[in-house]
């Protein structure tokens, strides 16, 4: 048997140069996008295609369609969190929370990581493999289809690391900012990377106006190296050096993630070197207090430490925001997402 295509993963050129192919015009095309980026689960569903393209096209092609084999309702701040399992029978988390301004949706990018960081749950376990674009899209369409929330901001920042994942990515980002699609706008996205500092490289060159979060957690590779290994192939100069070049070519400020770790990263020290290393750039740092991982013995910094920590950056220029934690009572925070078996 030729294994099938998976339909949602293709772009509207893509889709229009296979349906030329097969002799259908052009707006058939546009009709199955449309009908695909409103989540529908069958090709039988598509009410306004003839009988016999909806079953030429399921003999070509499948659609795919999460389950959520789990749902978790924060009683704290009504953060969502969802368990879907694939096609394949892997697992993956994204979580739904609601602001003032609209809802936003983490998403995973990988089942698993294998990035290593060593406060992180989501890479305890290694990676298993990259989502497909389609995989990436059903997370924001489920999400927003289930929860009844209108997604309006998009953060990769869920299990995996999207710049290692870096194609399948680039056509996820095409797809829900597409107009025919979720039109979802790249300003109310956010890409958050490790620090694969090639792929960011690669990415400026595409001068896309979403916005890059980079966790940084240390300000020089003494501590980096420590708990990152990545710091090993790309270390602190490396990363500040395309950071830098990033925002000359795209004219869009850099988030740096920086998560409070007690006793490792959340000295005075560490704050002025970190001073010195973004100077000139504008930037903004988003502190983060560690949210604790059974596996691993590093603790969150007091709030006094986080407290001094940002009021020192801010007293030298340098934008600092405290994160405020969601879901606490459903592990739904940063580096709490993992890849379960069963639900
Ligand atoms: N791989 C990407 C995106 C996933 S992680 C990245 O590394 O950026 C999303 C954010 O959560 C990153 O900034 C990550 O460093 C942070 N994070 C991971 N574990 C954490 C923890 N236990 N507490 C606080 N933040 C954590």
């Amino acid at each position: 048997m030729i294994d099938k295509i998976d339909i949602k993963s293709l772009t509207l050129e893509e889709l229009k140069a296979a349906f030329a192919e097969m002799n259908q015009p052009k707006y058939r095309a546009g009709q199955v996008y449309k009908w695909l980026h409103e989540a529908v689960e069958s090709f039988d569903d598509m009410s306004n295609l003839p009988k016999q393209l909806r079953s030429q096209l399921e003999e070509k092609y499948y659609i795919n369609v999460p389950v959520a084999v789990r749902k978790q309702v924060s009683k704290l701040d009504g953060t969502i969190k969802y368990l879907w399992k694939l096609r394949d029978d892997t697992f993956i988390e994204s979580v739904v929370m609601s602001y003032h301004h609209g809802n936003t949706i983490c998403i995973s990018s990988q089942v698993g990581c294998r990035m290593g960081c060593a406060f992180c749950a989501s890479t305890l376990n290694g990676k298993v493999r990259d989502l497909a674009p389609s995989e990436m899209l059903d997370q924001v369409m489920f999400g927003q289809k289930d929860s009844g929330k209108k997604i309006s901001n998009i953060v990769l920042m869920g299990t995996g690391e999207p710049l290692d994942n870096y194609e399948n990515v680039m056509k996820f980002l095409e797809l829900v900012n597409s107009s025919e699609g979720m039109n979802i706008g790249m300003r109310h996205i956010s890409l958050s990377t490790c620090g694969l500092a090639d792929r960011i490289d690669r990415l400026a060159e595409r001068d896309l106006q979403l916005t890059l979060s980079v966790s940084l957690h240390a300000p020089d590779d003494q501590i980096r190296s420590t708990i990152m290994p990545v710091n090993k192939a790309f270390n602190v100069e490396r990363l500040i050096g395309s950071c830098r070049s990033y925002f000359e070519k795209t004219g869009r400020r850099i988030s740096f993630e920086y998560a409070m770790i007690r006793d490792v990263n959340d000295s005075i020290e560490c704050a002025s070197k970190l001073v010195s290393l973004l100077k000139g750039m504008p930037a903004h740092v988003n502190l983060i207090p560690l949210n604790n991982v059974d596996e691993s013995p590093l603790k969150p910094s007091a709030p006094e430490t986080v407290k001094a920590f940002q009021q020192y950056l801010e007293s030298k220029g340098v934008t600092a925001t405290v994160r405020r934690s969601l879901g606490g009572d459903i592990d739904a925070a940063c580096g709490q997402l993992r890849r379960r078996y069963g639900a």
